[in-house]
């Protein structure tokens, strides 16, 4: 079934008695190259499971089926249960789970389906909860090899910018932690329904087999730059003693250490950088 076809989409929403959810950051693809390119290129493994977050009425997820072993593909909106159910019937490599991915116990997911497979995810994502889901699926504990989204231009460049960039951020220092970040091709608003107002970028994470940073302690870490970035104008040493027990000198001292000048702001330290201050301050 051409599911990227706009009338198609248009009759199977109202025979199935559903309307485009806004809530749901529901925004459909109309273009088919684009779930084609998008499935080609998540991950280089075809005996591999794919995890599917947001199948809407299944225009990936067939792409995902034709290219991959197993595909899992969760969807919150009930209303479009029956719809997958009818599109998906000529794939027996389909399983669609109706929840809401920030509910599912990934583990215990991959546990049932995975069998030994490499698993990855690969999605279409809604934009209302594009960090939430990406913090969600690098914390969950799953070994991913790749995690390919589609996600807002703007995001996207954030997630692959430079230190001392004005697109670096706190997500962009903890994704570098746990694997390298590369934005593939750019998405056009024209090529959805509805037309969102910005333009959509293809990310894929290729997750590191085994960390290439162990901090001593990672809550430290994880805090440093937290704190770095919820007050970025301000100087590292000010950001940090303002809310951690250490004191200037401290801090002064462990910049030194890494030769450091004092006045650096925490937008210009690498993801190592932050590893290795928080060894040192630990
Ligand atoms: N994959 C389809 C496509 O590319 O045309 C639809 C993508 S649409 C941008 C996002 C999809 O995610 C919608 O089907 C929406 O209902 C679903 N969704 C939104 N929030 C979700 C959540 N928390 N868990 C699972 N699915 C969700």
């Amino acid at each position: 079934m051409e599911l990227c076809n706009l009338s198609v989409i248009r009759s199977l929403m109202s025979e199935a008695g559903i309307t485009f959810r806004k809530e749901f950051g529901q925004n459909f693809l109309i273009n088919r190259l684009i779930p084609e390119d998008i499935a080609d290129n998540c991950t280089d493994c075809a005996d591999s499971l794919i995890i599917e977050i947001g199948p809407g009425i299944g225009c990936l997820t067939q792409e995902l089926a034709l290219r991959y072993k197993r595909v899992v593909a969760i969807e919150i909106d009930r209303g479009l249960i029956p719809i997958l159910d009818r599109t998906m019937a000529e794939y027996d490599n389909v399983t669609v789970i109706n929840d809401d991915v920030m509910k599912v116990d990934l583990g215990a997911l991959v546990e049932k389906y995975a069998d030994g497979m490499p698993v990855s995810v690969c999605a279409n994502l809604p934009y209302y909860i594009t960090t939430p889901i990406l913090m969600y699926l690098l914390e969950s504990g799953v070994k991913f090899s790749s995690i390919t989204v589609m996600i807002q231009n703007e995001v996207a460049s954030r997630l692959v910018a430079k230190p001392g960039s004005a697109d670096y951020g706190a997500i962009t220092a903890v994704l570098n932690y746990y694997g390298t970040v590369r934005k593939l091709f750019k998405v056009s608003a024209g090529c959805f329904t509805p037309a969102p107002k910005v333009d959509s970028a293809v990310v894929r994470i290729d997750l590191y087999e085994k960390p290439l940073y162990e901090p001593k302690n990672e809550k430290l870490f994880r805090n440093l730059i937290r704190f770095a970035f919820e007050m970025r104008r301000k100087t590292l040493v000010n950001a940090i003693s303002a809310k951690l027990p250490y004191s200037k000198e401290q801090i002064i001292s462990a910049l030194e250490e890494m030769g450091l000048p004092d006045t650096i702001r925490g937008e210009r330290l690498s993801t190592e950088e932050f590893v290795k201050l928080s060894d040192i301050l630990s």
